[in-house]
């Protein structure tokens, strides 16, 4: 098997001009985008199903892969996975709650955020199909954490002291 990592090294926010950069809208899912989406995946399950943006594998193109956790037991178990193209948050709590975050792209940093805790979040899968998820807590941090990815922003702009 190739060494993913070795070809599709994660940008960090030391040469973060693509990371700077708001991701355009998917308008076709063709071969490019799913072979695009398949590495993004392949890539997540080789980084131990820590979640991926596309800018962080140097692309600004809306897509995001997403490990769902089990909750309360954030590492120990895991219930699903799925890419999510031009992904968008269409309803968020008011409630807000704040955790310990990290990000593959700003090494040696883990520090907390503050997120909606519940949030609804609609986009495509690779197939083209509309899929529309209530998220709670953790799987709703992530999901929150990698569309800033998208919008050019890092945790690092969000911590709270
Ligand atoms: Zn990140």
């Amino acid at each position: 098997m190739i060494n993913l990592k070795k070809f599709y090294p994660v940008q960090t926010w030391s040469d973060n001009k693509i990371l700077r950069t708001k991701s355009k809208k998917i308008d076709s899912i063709n071969q490019d985008i799913l072979e695009f989406a398949e590495t993004l995946m392949e890539l997540m399950y080789e980084y131990d199903w820590v979640w991926l943006a596309a800018p962080q594998l140097w692309r600004n193109i809306r897509m995001i892969a997403i490990t769902f956790w089990k909750e309360n037991k954030k590492w120990s178990e895991r219930i699903d996975e799925d890419i999510m193209i031009n992904p968008e948050i269409t309803e968020k709590s008011k409630e807000m709650s704040i955790s310990k975050e990290a990000c593959l792209s700003v090494p040696n940093v883990i520090w907390k955020v503050k997120r909606h805790q519940n949030i609804v979040v609609e986009y495509l899968d690779i197939f083209g199909r509309k899929k529309k998820k209530k998220l709670r807590n953790y799987n709703a941090f992530i999901v929150q954490h990698e569309i800033d990815h998208l919008d050019a922003i890092l945790f690092v702009d969000k911590l709270i002291k």
